[in-house]
């Protein structure tokens, strides 16, 4: 009988070793724990790993550490534009939004509109309109925003007015949760949800929401979520590569994510990636100096944000 295994991340963005305090520390193991604990009950109870891995990124959504839903990465006009997708790897179904601005869990409309999966990807307030209609919560864009994300978004903008031409710290470039997971059924699926990153353009859009890039699952292989720089996700086609280097290349989990990985690096891209196959391996492979992440099954809880 297959076993059940959650695997979460949030976001490779992670504050460095020497500046994260003892607080954001806590908060961010809390808050993955709690997310792994809350998909894990629904696997074991026989739930699919579609909710499983919705509900896990829900938690994550809700928690200001993390740059999705409430505590989202502003875009450069001081605007929340949020980005989900979820896969079923059973079915090959798939739900999307990009560019909301008033959906409080963009995971769960991405979830809803993966029942049909026509329409597969909504935009901006066409999207918002979509999830009022069926009975998802709105909430004012302001309600996105956390004081440290506006202090995030003025030291981009400074450094740019200043000149500046070193590259941005990671947490300002990076932030995005994501959740994938193998069921009782033997079943995979992913979702993945987040703001971009701070101070992008207006109506940009990364790899989030776009399927067999920053979320992808199909029950022959594996079940994964990206986070990092998200134009060269969609560029390489990352979630869906892995996935080909799997079943036509015969390469393990371990083998395809941490190629692509070495791909990102090579293209001076910082990435990270979450990822279980069918037989319930996970790999949890980054090139920053660190990856909110964590994993759930029958041999314990393991959260993680350094190396360690
Ligand atoms: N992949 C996300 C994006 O490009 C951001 C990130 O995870 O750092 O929108």
């Amino acid at each position: 009988m297959p076993k059940s295994v959650l695997v979460i991340h949030g976001g490779c963005g992670a504050i460095p070793k020497a500046e994260l305090t003892p607080e954001i520390n806590r908060a961010a193991r809390e808050a993955l724990t709690l997310a792994l604990r809350t998909g894990y009950r629904i696997l074991e109870s026989g739930g699919s790993a579609l909710d499983a891995v919705t509900e896990a990124v829900v938690i994550l959504e809700n928690d200001p550490v993390f740059n999705a839903g409430y505590g989202a990465a502003l875009n450069r006009n001081g605007l929340h534009e949020l980005d989900s997708s979820v896969m079923d790897g059973a079915l090959g179904l798939a739900g999307a939004v990009a560019g909301a601005r008033r959906i409080r869990n963009p995971v769960r409309v991405a979830r809803e509109l993966a029942k049909v999966s026509d329409p597969l990807l909504l935009i901006g307030e066409a999207a918002d309109s979509w999830a009022a209609k069926h009975g998802f919560e709105l909430v004012d864009n302001s309600y996105f925003t956390t004081p440290s994300r506006q202090e995030a978004l003025a030291r981009m903008l400074a450094r740019e007015e200043g000149d500046d031409l070193s590259p941005a710290p990671e947490r300002d470039k990076h932030g995005t949760v994501g959740a994938a997971a193998l069921d009782l059924h033997g079943h995979l699926a992913a979702a993945t949800s987040t703001g971009g990153y701070t101070a992008k353009p207006a109506g940009r859009v990364g790899d989030t929401p776009i399927i067999g890039a920053g979320t992808w699952a199909d029950d022959r292989t594996c079940a994964l979520s990206g986070t990092g720089k998200g134009e060269l996700f969609i560029r390489r086609a990352l979630g869906h590569e892995v996935h080909a280097r799997m079943l036509y290349g015969g390469a393990s989990l371990e083998q395809a994510t941490g190629e692509m990985i070495a791909e990102m690096t090579a293209l001076s891209g910082g990435a990270g990636l979450i990822a279980v196959d069918r037989d319930g391996n996970v790999a949890l492979p980054f090139n920053t100096e660190g990856m909110y992440r964590g994993w759930i099954s029958a041999q314990g809880v393991y959260v993680a944000v350094h190396e360690d």
